[in-house]
């Protein structure tokens, strides 16, 4: 049953989702399995994306943005260990899908996105969820949230040339960040440890995310 006494057609799909293109890929993190069974995500697809909003595929959403592959947002979220207690960012929150399993995940979320329309969208649906620990912002994220920092995990979910520096800066001493770098067309994504200061990197798999358009990132066009 969803919180609203209906009962949820959607579990079915949610359940055959973990199942299918999460556990049997190799996702074995319980809290991030647990967090992709509970939110909602044909809440945060189009109205006539719902029937498809648990396909093995990303969902387009407006602004040409896009809710990336079920997996992709697992693999993510497992790489970034996200504890109970962990202030997190991030940037790029179209939807608020992602926000959604990050406030299943964390004790604060930020998350900010250059489109004010999709802002506008995403907070109404995180609202009716429940969620009381996320704070939606518009701006160039590519240049961080210093007024919230420092972040025990920061995630990306836009294309980005490099690591932007404002980012790694704020994120907190032992803090991890997952980031798409490449080019607009292709990208790996990189896992990026704070570590006595330094950066570490280790790289994970080929991707393809939109492109993240801001002072440290693309130009628009
Ligand atoms: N995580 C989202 C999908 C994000 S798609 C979800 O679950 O639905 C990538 C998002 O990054 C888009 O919404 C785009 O507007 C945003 N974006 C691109 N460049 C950005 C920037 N510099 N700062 C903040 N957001 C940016």
């Amino acid at each position: 049953m969803a919180g609203n006494g209906q009962p949820d057609v959607h579990q079915a799909a949610r359940i055959a989702m973990v199942e299918t293109q999460l556990r049997s890929r190799g996702i074995r993190d319980q809290r991030v399995l647990d967090a992709m069974l509970a939110v909602p995500r044909h809440e945060f697809a189009p109205p006539h994306y719902e029937g498809r909003a648990y396909g093995d595929h990303p969902i387009p959403i407006a602004e040409s943005q896009t809710i990336s592959q079920p997996y992709v947002v697992a693999a993510m979220l497992e790489a970034l260990e996200i504890r109970p207690e962990d202030n997190v960012l991030e940037v790029g929150t179209g939807s608020g899908y992602q926000t959604a399993l990050l406030a299943e995940l964390a004790r604060r979320v930020h998350s900010i996105d250059r489109h004010a329309t999709l802002v506008e969208q995403a907070g109404p649906i995180l609202k009716r969820l429940g969620y009381e620990n996320i704070a939606l912002h518009v701006g160039d994220g590519s240049q961080g949230l210093p007024q919230a920092a420092p972040f025990d995990a920061i995630v990306v979910a836009a294309a980005a040339p490099q690591v932007p520096p404002p980012l790694f800066e704020q994120l907190r001493e032992g803090g991890r960040m997952v980031i798409p770098v490449g080019s607009p067309y292709g990208q790996e994504l990189q896992l990026v440890r704070k570590h006595q200061g330094q950066m570490l990197i280790s790289r994970q798999e080929g991707v393809r995310f939109v492109p993240l358009i801001g002072e440290e990132g693309f130009r628009a066009g």
